[in-house]
């Protein structure tokens, strides 16, 4: 094979190519450990493993955190006072400055010489760099220019850049260099010699992705993308290494999920529920409105997977209000006419307790039985409804996670439903996988608004039905972010909607869970507030989260009549709470909870067919704190907030691998990467289902890697 030139730079790549490429896979390069590279001894050795590398394979994909392109680096002879500016130098020499003043720590000088100049560079505070910045040592260093005793470069960023076979004394050729983050027991020069070495040791890295996927989607092979992000060689091709190192992370998953998907297909037994209309059709008849395009279009293809044979999987997605409550009652009576069992199970007691009432009241004319099952039921109670789920005589059965203790017997369970799914984990999806003979039909609902690609990505072995259309009639919900002194204005404003006779909800600052004390006192406070000094004249209740059962049941049950006006509530309403008369939502320390949370407050108050007000009430002292609550003034669309949500807090929480069962992304990106994932994600689905366990020839490297990237828990997933 000939080596690609993607660089109209010549072969200077070549370099690190030894002139026979012996081959091997990264997963045999994963076998052998770092300690077989000349230079490693054991005290680089515990320095590499603090970073997460044991195995040349980790050295060679210890990727750099980003590429400075050096032709945006300024020569230090061009200089000028006061501009901020990024300049790349090597280390002439450190030495300390300045004493310890109080709060401020002492801090050293480092002079830089670029070739075209010398500039000391102060950096205040992190002294452990210091010793790290020996001279010739390339950096690279971003601060303001200054003079003081000269000038001088006050350094916000130091990075090292290191790269000692391609930059030169003269820094500015007009090339990219690999930006590391900086660690306290490796050099970056030290780490990428290993790195060379370690290329060197595995002559050529073997390609896993078939050739024809490369081809199609015009990809540079996984060698040369190595190779390019450690030693740059021109903007093109870095940029075409980068495309495939993501391209091949987004595909070992999303192999990965296929091989998932496929493997369920093939081994459970699914059942297929036909069943007549005779309980469906009626609910439907009988409710008081009609069903918006979208419920029916959801509702259609949920109708169909419970036709199907195979085990249904399936993710409804819509925003807060748009009706999946209805949606998901359709399917559960679809289970019941074939004689099966249907669970609906919510994240809260409140929430299961509102859906048992709900639900029970809209089948009140149709021979259903709704048995509701939670964690706070007394003995007797709890006795009964376990029997009803045993004897058949419950056929729908809606609860809290108490739904999936062990205790729990069902006759024939055969459709579960997970409503508001973000707030569980993942791996109660499949707890009631061994609840039955055959696999029940799952149906997961989230209300938090998943960008498209987390769907992708997430719930990637899930088909997503989407509800993208709320009922007619739904106002916008006016919101309006105050400080404490326009705090009286809001309540002023919930006091002209109680004298319409509507209802409204006031949240608690969110207080750390570890201090639940702490949040049922700031609760009773606020509550006190309102009802003594704020709303004397109204009825005034509180609920929160350490009210026993019945008691929150009471409350809740007074706020729905309308005997108590104004609820005062921690976040136990944050999820699915339902009562069209509250107009009015006031959010106290609005600054402290995340955005999604707060879209979710809001939609309590969206349900009414009067214009519904939200008041924010907060100082947000951080910008993101305020470009959160800016957000949610501006746009009513969950999914809108939802990007933006994405964009404000970085990716890394939304796909943490205990969320999701899928390991962390390296070097993709899911906002920016989405059309490459869509890609990957196609020929991954193509590809395993053409072969669903890999075992051709051809496939077998990819199944290693899977394997490998997904971990032994997955061991299972090419068994046929
Ligand atoms: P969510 O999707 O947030 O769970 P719900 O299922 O709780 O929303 O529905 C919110 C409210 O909208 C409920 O009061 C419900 O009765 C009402 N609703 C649902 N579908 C429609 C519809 N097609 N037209 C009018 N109101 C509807
Ligand atoms: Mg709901």
């Amino acid at each position: 094979m000939a080596w690609p030139t993607s660089s109209g730079f010549g072969e200077p790549a070549a370099l690190y190519r030894p002139q026979l490429p012996d081959r091997t896979t990264l997963p045999d390069l994963r076998g052998q450990p770092v300690t077989g590279l000349p230079g490693v001894g054991p005290k680089i050795e515990k320095a590499l493993k603090d970073l997460g590398i044991g195995s040349l394979a980790d050295l060679v994909s210890h990727y750099p955190s980003r590429h400075e392109d050096l032709s945006n680096v300024k020569r230090i002879s061009d200089l000028r006072v006061g501009e901020k500016a990024t300049v790349v130098g090597r280390v002439v020499k450190t030495k300390p400055v300045g004493r310890p003043v109080r709060g401020r720590s002492p801090g050293f000088s480092v002079q830089l010489y670029d070739g075209t100049g010398y500039i000391p560079a102060v950096v205040w505070g992190r002294q452990w760099l210091a010793g790290l910045l020996v001279p010739e040592t390339m950096v690279l260093v971003s601060g303001e220019v200054q003079r003081r005793y000269g000038i001088q470069l006050a350094a916000k960023t130091v990075e090292v850049v290191d790269d000692p076979d391609t930059v030169q004394d003269n820094a500015h050729a007009g090339r990219f260099v690999p930006v590391y983050p900086v660690n306290k027991n490796i050099q970056a020069r030290r780490m990428r010699t290993l790195i060379h070495r370690a290329l060197d040791e595995a002559g050529h890295v073997l390609d896993p992705l078939p050739a024809e996927v490369l081809f199609r989607h015009n990809l540079v092979s996984l060698d040369e993308a190595i190779r390019e992000v450690h030693f740059p060689t021109a903007r093109p091709a870095l940029r075409q290494a980068l495309r495939r190192l993501v391209f091949h992370e987004l595909f070992l998953i999303q192999t990965g999920l296929a091989a998932r998907k496929a493997r369920l297909e093939r081994t459970e037994a699914g059942r297929s529920h036909r069943g007549d209309g005779s309980l469906l059709n009626p609910f439907i008849k009988g409710l008081p409105f009609g069903l918006t395009g979208a419920q029916e279009r959801v509702m259609e293809e949920l109708l169909a997977d419970l036709r199907a044979e195979k085990p249904m999987r399936r993710l409804v997605q819509g925003d807060v209000g748009s009706g999946k409550t209805v949606v998901a009652v359709a399917a559960l009576l679809s289970a019941v006419e074939s004689g099966g069992q249907g669970a609906l199970m919510a994240p809260t007691e409140v929430l299961a307790e509102q859906h048992y009432l709900s639900v029970s009241g809209a089948l009140e004319n149709l021979p259903v039985n709704v048995v509701l099952l939670t964690g706070s039921q007394g003995a007797a109670e709890r006795r009964a409804a376990l029997e009803q789920v045993r004897s058949g005589a419950a056929h729908v059965v809606i609860g809290t996670h108490a739904l999936i203790q062990k205790a729990v017997e069902f006759r024939d369970l055969s459709l579960v439903v997970v409503d508001e799914q973000h707030r569980f984990g993942v791996s109660q999806r499949t707890v009631f996988k061994e609840k039955g003979a055959a696999t029940p039909d799952t149906l997961v609902m989230t209300a938090t608004p998943i960008p498209r690609t987390l769907s992708l990505t997430l719930y990637g072995d899930l088909e997503v039905s989407v509800i993208d259309e709320l009922p007619p009639g739904r106002k916008p919900v006016e919101t309006r972010m105050v400080d404490l002194s326009g705090r009286d204005e809001a309540y002023e404003a919930v006091r002209n909607e109680l004298e319409e006779g509507r209802q409204a909800y006031v949240i608690c600052p969110l207080v750390e869970e570890s201090e639940a004390l702490e949040d049922v006192r700031a609760a009773e406070e606020l509550f006190e507030e309102l009802a003594g000094e704020i709303f004397p004249d109204r009825r005034v209740g509180l609920l929160h989260g350490r009210m026993k059962a019945p008691e929150k049941r009471e409350v809740m049950a007074a706020f729905r009549a309308g005997e108590i006006e104004v609820l005062v509530a921690t976040v136990v309403v944050e999820v699915g709470v339902d009562v069209p008369n509250a107009s009015a939502i006031v959010i106290e320390g609005a600054e402290r909870f995340g955005l999604s949370q707060l879209h979710q407050l809001r939609g309590r108050v969206c349900r009414g067919l009067h214009p519904p007000k939200c008041y924010l009430v907060g100082d947000p002292r951080t910008d993101d704190a305020r470009s959160r609550l800016e957000a949610l003034c501006e746009l009513q669309d969950g999914f809108k907030l939802s990007e933006v949500d994405l964009t404000i807090r970085g990716e890394g929480t939304l796909f943490g691998s205990r969320q999701s069962g899928m390991p962390d992304l390296k070097v993709a990106k899911l906002l920016r990467d989405i059309e490459v994932l869509v890609e990957a994600r196609k020929e991954a689905f193509g590809l395993v289902a053409k072969d669903p366990t890999l075992k051709s020839p051809v496939h077998r490297p990819l199944r290693r890697e899977v394997r490998e990237l997904l971990g032994a828990n997955v061991e299972w997933l090419f068994r046929e």
